[in-house]
């Protein structure tokens, strides 16, 4: 070998080194996770003990469905935000997740449902908070964003609004579902416990899953981000958390990321960690997996702020931190071909 060549090899050994070590100099980004379209999640995944194999099947069938579904836009060169919004409505009718059909309760026993969407091409984002009959709320936070001149309505005025653009409304307990019923019983009975006894946890009583988001980046090159939710179990006095808030659980901005957040909302508002990732990635250049790395994995993770996301950069680079057991996730690449994940890393 000569000295040229000797110096060549060293000096390709330490970019593909430096390139695959993600936060903490852990490897994190894969040669795998190039060439990514779109990433789903469907929120924190559930306790492992509390998995079944039926329900496993289940979430990966409904992930596998909803990548599909974007994957079909994006096939007939459809774009980003029409990907996300097929995705994340394919997620909204499943009834295992925490999104449309199968919310969690709130405390007065209502299902409230939250979500937004932002378009990554001009910023322009749309959102609605705290719905009890609008069968997608996806759509209707896309209507929201492209039908009125604001960008968050919430509650009857946000329903009043969907009846006058012709969104699906349905009757409030399409929503409800026995398990998440039972969620909500067992989740009041540890309530009362808590007042009577230590409570275990630094965490408040957030034991929900199943927030889903999407992300998708298009043949145009853009970007765009949706997350739909019913929020945490047992919320009062009219809760809101981070889905419907642009900047803290959903941001895009075409040239960098689309995110899509799940987990612990009060936090993901305070540390308004969608637009966080994108500012590492803007000004200090960060790769998205590091960026989102070092706010879920790092800031988040150090306060207790227990979540994830799910970040698609504008070269079809995926990330997908959690800081918790599991998140519910999957992409799909150029070529269609899934990838889903329940507790691996
Ligand atoms: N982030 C959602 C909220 O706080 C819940 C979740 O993602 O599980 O409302």
């Amino acid at each position: 070998m000569t000295y040229l060549s000797k110096l060549v090899c060293v000096f390709s050994i330490f970019l593909v080194g430096n390139w695959a070590m993600g936060a903490g100099g852990k490897v994190s980004q894969k040669i795998s996770d190039q060439n990514v379209v779109m990433a789903v999640h469907a929120g924190l995944g559930i306790e492992k003990s509390e998995m079944t194999p039926a329900i496993e099947k289940q979430f990966r069938e409904d992930i596998e469905k909803a990548l599909q579904a974007g994957y079909a836009v994006y096939a007939k060169k459809g774009g980003s935000l029409d990907m996300v919004e097929a995705a994340v409505k394919v997620m909204e009718d499943a009834p295992e997740f925490n999104a449309g059909k199968g919310a969690v309760f709130t405390h007065d026993g209502r299902n409230e449902l939250d979500a937004s969407i932002m378009s990554g091409k001009d910023l322009s984002a749309g959102a609605v908070a705290e719905v009890t009959t609008i069968k997608n709320p996806i759509a209707l936070a896309r209507l929201v964003m492209e039908k009125s001149p604001h960008v968050l309505l919430v509650g009857s005025g946000a329903e009043q609004f969907g009846s006058e653009v012709g969104v699906e409304i349905v009757d409030p307990s399409y929503f409800r579902t026995e398990q998440r019923y039972k969620e909500w019983q067992q989740m009041l009975k540890e309530e009362e416990k808590a007042k009577t006894g230590p409570r275990k946890s630094s965490l408040p009583p957030y034991h929900t899953w199943g927030t889903v988001g999407a992300v998708a980046l298009d043949t145009s090159g853009d970007l765009a981000a949706g997350t739909s939710t019913g929020g945490m179990t047992n919320k009062r006095y009219g809760r809101v958390g981070d889905s419907p808030i642009i900047g803290a659980g959903t941001y895009a901005e075409n040239g960098v990321a689309a995110i899509s957040c799940t987990g612990h909302g009060e936090f993901f508002i305070r540390y308004a960690v969608a637009h966080d990732i994108i500012s590492l990635m803007k000004y200090k250049g960060l790769s998205v997996q590091k960026a989102a790395d070092e706010v879920l994995l790092g800031k988040l993770k150090k306060v207790g702020g227990e979540g994830g996301a799910i970040a698609l950069d504008s070269h079809g680079r995926v990330a997908m931190p959690y800081n918790s057991e599991a998140m519910t996730r999957g992409y799909i690449t150029k070529d269609g071909k899934t990838h889903i994940f329940l507790y691996e890393k």
